[in-house]
């Protein structure tokens, strides 16, 4: 229900910024949301498998680069981690300072599947009781921290594992516990 709200609201916002950039035609999409990007900001997320594909070298940057122009997006994220692929950290490097360079706000982001030892439950979830788990995952917080200054998790951070491990570790508690 929150979401669908929010959503309803983003659109709301969205449309007034559409309204505005059709009774002042001079003015780039780009530059009013520049101009609004404390009422609305609008953000892209380009996946570990994305950075990979289209920004590698730079004619995959510059056309990325215009098309958030063209679609106001203002901020990007761009992921370091996602299902047992790392992005290199020169290419990561690369496409933070050319979209800081064009005026963008710049993130990272990481998204924890298949890290480790695989859950019983879904299998792109980990076992965090596992400790080599544990490790793998801070080694890819702080490789990701070695290049952005904020970093955004993604949603899948959780776990539904119940090995024997899990269930050692849980003791009398409830899993909710
Ligand atoms: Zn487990």
């Amino acid at each position: 229900m929150l979401g669908i709200r929010n959503l309803g609201i983003k659109a709301v916002l969205l449309m007034t910024l559409i309204g505005q950039s059709q009774t002042c035609r001079a003015e780039s999409l780009w530059d009013l949301a520049n101009e609004n990007k404390d009422i609305l900001r609008i953000s892209t997320l380009f996946t570990a498998q994305n950075v990979r594909a289209y920004l590698s070298a730079d004619e995959g940057i510059n056309k990325a680069i215009d098309w958030c122009k063209k679609t106001g997006v203002t901020h990007v994220f761009i992921e370091s981690y996602r299902g047992r692929y790392t992005a290199e950290r020169k290419v990561l490097r690369h496409a933070k300072s050319r979209f800081a360079a064009e005026g963008f706000e710049v993130s990272g982001c990481v998204t924890t599947t298949k890290i480790g030892k695989i859950s019983t439950g879904w299998n792109v979830i980990s076992c965090y009781t596992d400790k080599a788990t544990q490790d793998e995952l801070q080694k890819i917080f702080e490789y990701t921290a070695s290049i952005f200054d904020e970093i955004m998790i993604d949603d899948f951070l959780f776990t539904d594992c119940t090995c024997d491990q899990c269930r050692k570790a849980r003791g009398d508690k409830t899993w909710a516990d």
